[in-house]
């Protein structure tokens, strides 16, 4: 489906980016704008700015920037139409629909999410079927699972046998390669033809933050292997990212500021009906790097309830890296032996759950106690090794303490030693922000804009061409700040004159988008020119940033133009002086006189801008 502009202009006027953004991210007022912890990189202080007024965001950490529709595209991973859906649907704008006639077919995401739906749907109706669903209502009643839980969490089940929901799926006119997509049959190996992928389940449905089932997680029923499968990768399902819980639980997570992590979904729901409701859990799988920062984007401390046994305790250990790169403070709660917090919540209520977690201690108590049998050493290695992970220095320091206490060992030693395996090493501290935890947790950024254009100016071997490249740069965001100057600088600088090749792109967008009459609206037309071109999204959220530079914008512009085409020029002159003494060696009279008087004519243009260029608005 294409969607015209001025529908996207129409949605995007709606929609108060202060109130999506806060969805996800915490934003407190600061001056004109907002700020919050930026939900793209790691970070301890807050470079994420959303303008309301502009409708953009922008990170100065990480560059990444854009309008709300960016914004569900990066952060959700929602395709181009899903965030023009989702925010028309918001704002009460109709759009276009998918027609019959192949046309506007829907993108496979979609569909995945729709036959998702469908699915869902009949997950939820096999578990109330008297037949069908019995084997599963005696598991979750035997998990004191009652209805208030199995509506909230959207629980359902997937029957004995191989093709129920392939059987429905199919006759309700979904295409079987679709529902393989979707993960929820799988192919035959032999003789052709498909099965269903969840056999005899209890099925925990997984929501994406608009509250629509992005995949699915099945415990078994009887025995058999895995006791839990969950859906594999499809379009609109990533492993490792999203947590169980956090759609159900997130206003009482925000609230409470910090979050109960456990490991299963029984877990959370065995909380959540004794009245814990800030707990999440990884789904299905030992917790990523990529949930920890997910995590931290709400909550600043996460406190570890997993099972009493040596698994569960071992599952916490492994947990520690990723939550203290992503700058969590983490406690890990300790249940009796053999007692999972399932059984823990259920049989002994919400006061005890509260106690223990109350009286968790901190992670390094916990990771010298586990290494206990292994000697004073090789605690001290492992407890170093997680305090270098932790980015903030203050924390860093606070922890230190802690563990020089809990292994008797000298507090200076233990901060050189972490400072010293530290993912930056002791090299230097402060170009920790961001950049390292970002590393460490592995994170996908954009390139940096203002990269793309050092590489060339670093290879130029003109003197002046740091001041250029300012000129170039404070032009462009005058233009975008500052749309009416456009046609006035256009009279006198091209594309072509700017140094950088990415500037002077960005520059011929902004002059032509000028041109055609879209001069009020231009930063958002250049955003939607440039979906797909993260760096270039950048560097315009970038420049659309409040300045503080006090002069006029015409007099600002002047400066910049003269700058520019002064250092054009001058190459120009250079160029032409060269093939004059060329025309010089080789006695050619005809070249040397239409040089002479090219080279005159530059000059002279040149004396005239230094002189007298105007730019008046
Ligand atoms: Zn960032």
């Amino acid at each position: 489906v294409r969607i015209p502009d001025e529908k996207i202009e129409e949605i995007r006027f709606a929609t108060d980016i202060v109130e999506l953004i806060g969805g996800f991210v915490a934003l407190k007022k600061a001056g004109k704008s907002w700020k919050g912890l930026c939900p793209f990189h790691t970070e301890k202080t807050p470079s994420f700015h959303v303008d309301a007024e502009r409708g953009v965001y922008h990170c100065f950490g990480c560059s990444r920037g854009g309008d709300a529709i960016d914004f569900l595209m990066e952060r959700e991973g929602h395709s181009f139409i899903e965030a023009v859906r989702f925010l028309a649907e918001r704002a009460g704008i109709a759009l276009p629909r998918p027609t019959a006639d192949g046309t506007g077919a829907p993108d496979v995401r979609e569909t995945v999410m729709r036959v998702n739906q469908a699915a869902h749907e009949w997950f939820r109706r096999v578990l109330r079927d008297t037949g069908r669903g019995a084997a599963a209502r005696a598991y979750l009643a035997s998990r004191a699972i009652g209805p208030e839980a199995i509506e909230t969490f959207g629980i359902g089940c997937a029957p004995t046998g191989w093709d129920g929901l392939l059987t429905h799926l199919v006759r309700a006119g979904h295409d079987p390669e679709l529902l393989e997509r979707a993960g929820l049959v799988a192919r035959r190996e032999r003789g052709g033809g498909f099965y269903d992928r969840f056999r005899d389940r209890v099925i925990f449905p997984i929501f994406g933050a608009t509250g629509q089932p992005i995949a699915f997680g099945g415990r078994i029923l009887g025995e058999g292997e895995p006791k839990y499968l969950n859906s594999p990768e499809t379009p609109v399902f990533r492993k490792g990212r999203g947590l169980f819980g956090l759609h159900t639980n997130r206003a009482a997570v925000r609230d409470a500021g910090w979050a109960v992590l456990v490991e299963g979904y029984t877990d959370l729901i065995a909380l959540f009906d004794v009245g814990v409701r800030n707990a999440v859990a990884p789904l299905g799988t030992a917790l990523t790097e990529e949930q920890a920062r997910l995590l931290a984007h709400h909550v600043r401390s996460v406190v570890l309830l997993y099972d009493g046994d040596d698994a569960g305790q071992a599952a916490a250990l492994r947990a520690l890296p990723a939550l203290l790169a992503a700058g969590l403070s983490v406690r890990v709660a300790r249940l009796p032996a053999g007692v999972d917090p399932d059984d823990f919540a259920r049989r002994s209520g919400a006061a005890a759950v509260r106690e223990v977690l109350d009286a968790a201690p901190g992670w390094i108590a916990h990771v010298v106690a586990a290494a206990s049998d292994e000697g004073r050493e090789a605690q001290a290695h492992r407890v170093v090794a997680l305090l270098a992970l932790v980015e903030d220095s203050l924390t860093r320091a606070v922890l230190a303490t802690e563990a020089s206490a809990a292994l008797g060992l000298p507090e200076a030693l233990l901060r050189s030693e972490a400072a010293a395996r530290g993912p930056r090493g002791a090299a230097a501290p402060e170009a920790s922000r961001g950049g390292v935890a970002a590393a460490a947790v592995g994170g996908a950024r954009a390139p940096r804009p203002a990269e793309s254009g050092a590489g060339q100016r670093r290879g130029a071997s003109v003197p002046e061409a740091d001041g250029a490249h300012r000129a170039e740069r404070g032009l462009l965001s005058l233009c975008l700040r500052e749309p009416l100057l456009v046609p006035l600088v256009a009279r006198h600088v091209r594309a072509g004159d700017f140094a950088d090749p990415t500037l002077g792109r960005l520059a011929g967008e902004l002059f032509n988008a000028c041109a055609a009459g879209a001069a009020t609206d231009v930063a958002h037309r250049l955003l939607n020119r440039f979906r797909d071109d993260a760096a270039m999204r950048g560097l315009i959220t970038e420049s659309l940033a409040p300045r503080e530079d006090g002069a006029p914008g015409d007099r600002l512009a002047q400066d910049y133009v003269k700058k520019i085409l002064t250092r054009r020029l001058g190459l120009e002159m250079k160029r032409q002086l060269e093939e004059l003494r060329k025309a010089q060696d080789r006695r050619d009279e005809d070249a040397q006189l239409r040089l002479h008087r090219d080279y005159n004519d530059t000059k002279q243009t040149f004396q005239q801008i230094v002189n007298d260029l105007r730019i008046e608005a």
